[in-house]
């Protein structure tokens, strides 16, 4: 556990991404430091793996610049480098949600984790809503959440009219980090909900502080770990099924023969005992993947 994984985002006014990003990513590549990195003109967001000292020193790089001089980092320990490649991305929106220009000024109030978990123990009425994409929240998820039908974060825009009944009822959304919530704690207020929260930090940062309460699963995240799995007990481990045998697990899987592709669950030795397939057709396919994973 000599590596560590840092994510972190903020939005601030940005003026000049295009030479942050060479000079980003020139300091990523002498110092050893691989992931991914969005600037645009409404801020930054990134993941990155390097050894422990690697990490220190791209921190006080990215605070030496003064719009990020206060930016919150979340770390996680790691075994070796969680990327393979260093990439730096001029994007339209640090995190693609199609929602336009959001007014952070009435964005959702911040819970903190430790009021969530109150929320919970004290059987407050309170709605929450995961703002991830389903294939992130099937792994895992808030104990009673709300999981809309989310194929990306573009989708958030048309869950109005599924939630509308909630709109006067204390309403909890969260994501992985919390970058997410920003704009869509946002969207809520501003399509009328009155009492509106984003999770502080996201489930990262409620899961490091509370696991094995009432986060329920994995968290599915965007670099070569594909999960992490923040619970010990049993019963909340995991929270899928294999496709196959029905156990509980996390793993995700796509079916080994291109022209299907469809993506699944599997226990580790069931995607074995099936060669990554999700059917006898597939199997027999002509059109399959030659690489392993995991
Ligand atoms: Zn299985
Ligand atoms: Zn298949």
């Amino acid at each position: 556990m000599d590596y560590s994984v840092l994510l972190f985002y903020k939005y601030v006014s940005f003026n000049n991404p295009e030479d942050f990003k060479e000079t980003h990513l020139n300091f990523c590549l002498n110092n050893n430091i691989k992931g991914r990195v969005f600037i645009a003109y409404e801020g930054i967001n990134g993941t990155v793996s390097g050894t422990i000292e690697d990490i220190e020193n791209y921190k006080t790089h990215l605070t030496s610049h003064k719009e990020f001089s206060d930016i919150v980092f979340k770390q996680d320990k790691a075994d070796s480098h969680t990327f393979k490649k260093m990439h730096v991305r001029v994007k339209n929106e640090i995190v693609n949600s199609g929602l336009g220009d959001v007014d952070f000024s009435i964005e959702g109030k911040r819970l903190k984790p430790e009021m969530l978990k109150q929320f919970y123990e004290e059987n407050k009425d309170f709605v929450i809503i995961d703002a991830r994409n389903t294939y992130e929240s099937e792994i895992g998820r808030f104990k009673n959440a709300l999981t809309p039908d989310l194929e990306t974060f573009r989708d958030w825009k048309n869950i109005i009219s599924e939630i509308e009944d909630y709109k006067n009822k204390t309403v909890v959304t969260y994501c992985t980090g919390g970058i997410r919530c920003e704009k869509a704690s946002a969207y809520l207020v501003e399509n009328g909900f009155q009492d509106v929260y984003q999770l502080d930090g996201g489930i990262v940062s409620y899961t490091k502080k509370f696991p094995d309460t009432f986060w329920e699963g994995s968290i599915f995240v965007f670099d070569e770990r594909r999960i992490v799995e923040p619970n010990t007990r049993q019963e909340i481990k995991h929270i899928a099924k294999c496709y196959y045998c029905g156990e509980p697990s996390s793993y995700y899987i796509n079916c080994h023969n291109y022209d299907c592709n469809k993506l699944m669950v599997s226990c580790h030795k069931c995607k074995v005992e099936n060669d990554y397939c999700c059917s006898e057709n597939c199997r027999k396919s002509a059109n399959k993947r030659k690489e392993y994973h995991g």
